[in-house]
């Protein structure tokens, strides 16, 4: 093992930065050499790789998005393209893959594996939607950027009696709902994960008025349907002043919290290890703060990121 390349994948998370930093110092520090790979898949096949230096890795680690650039790039679902990919990686003499990304990317991870060649998947999506871990790199900057605009959007909705219906990121995953709807005290959160009622939640917000709380929090998971056909629903069942927001791409930026820089930097340097050992084909997770590696076919063919849906019930217990 002498060369390791790294690569960032799919949609940018706030912490990949520090991840690619990690893997590389820690090959680096092993007395081996890292080359980057630009926009992901694409840049993979077209042979956009390059040799890292350590000063390329300086103050990288709070910056959000990814100095190694993403790309979304289909054609790499496609055998031929997958070839064309390791035959790039041989010329420039890389022996191992570490692929920086989510479900999407695993599954480029897997197939390169499949092919025979080395690849390690860690787990960087804001969505927190991938099998084998708990957490992912950039869900608790998503959480965190989005809890701020609830806060946000919960002054205005004091001041003005009004209720808003806000969307936020997740793809099919309920997770930002539920843990930025739980920090920011929501009346209600709706996820794909578990069956909502419009009615059970405008009835809530009717009796809440009555009983003095005039303005209403309501946060929804992208998965489930948009903020503004949720809030048409909504208004069938009351007369409400209401609003609909999308939070959309604030959540994917910005500086990433220490938790997820220090998430970042024990997965990279996790994978580093587990390459020296001479072990590869593996996604990189945590568990019960735990850092665990698992077959990444098996992973992915048989297992599915499980939302904590308790966290549902945590919030109906809390919000009346
Ligand atoms: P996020 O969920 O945060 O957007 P992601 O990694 O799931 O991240 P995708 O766009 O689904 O994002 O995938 C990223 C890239 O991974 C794709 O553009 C493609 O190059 C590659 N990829 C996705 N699915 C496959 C597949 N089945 N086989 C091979 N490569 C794939």
């Amino acid at each position: 093992m002498k060369r390791i390349g790294i690569l960032t994948s799919g949609g940018d998370a706030s912490g990949m930065n520090a991840a690619v930093r990690a893997i590389a110092r820690s090959a680096m520090n092993a007395g081996l050499e890292a080359y980057g790979v630009n926009y992901g898949y694409k840049g993979l096949v077209e042979g956009n790789i390059f040799k890292m230096e350590s000063s390329q890795l300086d103050g990288i680690i709070n910056r959000g998005g990814t100095i190694l650039y993403s790309a979304r790039f289909p054609e790499f679902a496609e055998e031929e393209v997958q070839l064309k990919a390791i035959e790039q990686l041989k010329k420039f003499g890389i022996d191992a893959l570490v692929v920086i990304g989510g479900d999407g990317s695993y599954h480029g991870a897997l197939k390169l594996t499949k092919h025979g060649f080395n690849s390690i998947g860690v787990p960087g999506t804001i969505d927190n939607d991938i099998p084998g871990t708990d957490f992912t790199i950039g869900f608790d900057t998503a959480v965190n950027v989005a809890t701020d605009a609830l806060d946000r959007i919960n002054d205005t909705a004091t001041s003005h009696q009004r209720v808003f219906v806000v969307e936020v990121m997740g793809r099919g995953a309920g997770d930002i709902a539920l843990w930025s709807g739980i920090a920011a005290g929501a009346d209600a959160i709706v996820i794909p994960e578990r069956d909502y009622d419009v009615k059970a939640i405008a009835d809530k917000l009717t009796k809440n008025r009555e009983q003095g709380k005039d303005h209403g929090l309501i946060v929804l998971a992208e998965g489930v349907m948009s903020a503004k056909d949720f809030k048409e629903e909504l208004d069938k069942h009351g007369d409400f002043d209401s609003r609909a927001i999308t939070l959309g791409h604030i959540q994917r930026g910005g500086v990433p919290t220490a938790k997820d820089r220090v998430l970042a930097s024990r997965f990279g340097d996790y994978a580093v290890r587990l390459l020296l050992e001479g072990k590869g084909g593996l996604a990189i997770g945590i568990r019960d703060n735990q850092l665990v590696a698992t077959d990444i076919i098996d992973t992915l063919e048989n297992h599915k990121h499980v939302t904590d849906v308790s966290l549902l019930d945590l919030n109906e217990r809390l919000s009346f």
